[in-house]
């Protein structure tokens, strides 16, 4: 069964968060827009803790955001060593915000229908179909071949079909497992404050909690040894502050997935061929957040292939200007993020407790007191580098990293 050809429509595989934006884009542009999702329901499920940037948001127009998508604002965050030494930045207003991801995905969505994209649901994308190396459309499950001009590849960690686009995969060495669950209640927790244990809680990453005003949390980690829900009943049972916070609670749902933590791939383009979000890597390397960064390129996605639909050209070469653009706005942070990634996997759980304490002493948590901004975190730290404390404290880090990669 072949559809009918439009030789200006596009494809997009996948309706999460880069898929989904990335359709809103190319409708608003005037561009015949199909997006293809396997799940029968979008945003279903959630993977997600959804801890994202209200100043990034924001820029994406964004927030505020209709009743009921965002959980819960904050503007602290408490670190936690495996033994219990604590460090707490407080914020002078709320710097970040939890979104109930389902929630989110489908208003994002909502929107992309109203500028006039087609969704499709419950139809997976098979395969790619390639013609004298040019990607020309996709296959679904049930066989039915649907051409498009330029094919937009934003289904996740997968990866399956940016391997069939000869691009690679995502870099297994850099995927951390996570576990996500949401909890029925919490204690002792500050009701605008993101709790963050570090060190062997969760090896190559950190464990979080994130209350809500009605008692709930999300509660999760990630970790590249080992399986993340030992971690977690560890975290649960032993950790001398979360045994505590969540003393009474029960595991309401339990979702499993990875986090690619590389940094973004090199080449996320080819003959009439784009990718976007988790499956390109577009995810911070310290945190795992991946909607931000997601979304940014989606908007260069769109307009990337706009100019190339208006030059008649999705050649490699036209569509080479996704990556520049991509590169232009990631890569300063990025780079530092991934060598700040790489100092926190070196600490052992003594120099977490050194570390704590240090911040502590040298009023590290006052010195960000006013920091906005969380996803650009190159910038946020060249942006407060000239507080004392931060010179000191920079300085102590840097002979750290230095020990720690000699
Ligand atoms: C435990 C955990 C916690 C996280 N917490 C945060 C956080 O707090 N803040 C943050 O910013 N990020 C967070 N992230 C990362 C964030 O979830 C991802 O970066 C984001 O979802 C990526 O969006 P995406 O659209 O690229 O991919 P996805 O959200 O994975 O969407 C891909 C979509 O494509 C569909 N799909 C896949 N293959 C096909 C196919 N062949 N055919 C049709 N459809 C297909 C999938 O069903 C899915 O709906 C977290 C990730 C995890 C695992």
């Amino acid at each position: 069964m072949m559809k009918q050809e439009n030789q200006q429509n596009i494809v997009i595989i996948g309706a999460g968060p880069a898929g989904s934006y990335t359709a809103r884009r190319l409708a608003m542009l005037g561009i015949k827009t199909d997006v293809y999702e396997e799940h029968k329901e979008i945003g279903m499920p959630s993977h997600c803790a959804g801890h994202i940037s209200i100043h990034s948001l924001k820029k994406l127009g964004y927030y505020p955001l209709p009743n009921g998508i965002i959980e819960n604002t904050f503007n602290a965050a408490n670190f936690y060593s495996p033994s219990g030494v604590k460090f707490s930045i407080h914020l002078k207003k709320p710097i970040t915000c939890a979104l109930n991801r389902t929630k989110f995905d489908q208003y994002i969505t909502d929107q992309a229908k109203q500028a006039g994209a087609t969704f499709h649901v419950d139809s997976t994308v098979k395969s790619l179909q390639i013609e004298n190396n040019y990607v020309k459309g996709v296959n679904l499950q049930d066989n039915t071949a649907v051409p498009s001009k330029i094919t937009i590849d934003a289904e996740g960690i997968s990866s399956r079909l940016l391997r069939q686009a000869k691009l690679g995969g995502l870099d297994k060495n850099g995927l951390v497992y996570a576990v996500e669950t949401e909890i029925d209640q919490v204690h002792d927790v500050e009701p605008h404050a993101v709790e963050v244990y570090m060190g062997s809680s969760a090896p190559g990453f950190y464990a979080w909690l994130i209350p809500r005003p009605d008692g709930t949390a999300k509660l999760g980690l990630a970790t590249n040894k080992g399986n993340p829900q030992n971690y977690l009943k560890n975290l649960m049972t032993k950790h001398p502050i979360a045994k505590k916070q969540v003393k009474s609670a029960k595991i309401i749902t339990t979702n499993y997935h990875a986090i690619p933590l590389s940094g973004p791939i090199n080449k996320a383009y080819t003959n009439g061929f784009l990718a976007v979000g988790d499956v390109a890597s577009q995810v911070k390397p310290t945190t795992g957040g991946g909607v931000i960064f997601g979304l940014t390129c989606g908007d260069i996605a769109a307009d990337v292939a706009k100019t190339a639909l208006t030059l008649d050209d999705v050649s490699a070469k036209t569509l080479s200007t996704y990556q520049k653009r991509c590169d232009t706005a990631l890569n300063f942070d990025v780079t530092f993020m991934l060598r700040l990634r790489h100092f926190l996997n070196s600490l052992s759980d003594e120099r977490w407790n050194s570390v704590l304490h240090f911040c502590n002493r040298f009023g590290v948590g006052k010195a960000l007191s006013e920091v906005e901004e969380i996803d650009y975190q190159g910038r946020m730290i060249m942006h407060v580098a000239t507080k004392p404390a931060m010179i000191t404290a920079l300085g102590y880090f840097g002979l750290l990293y230095l020990f720690a990669n000699p």
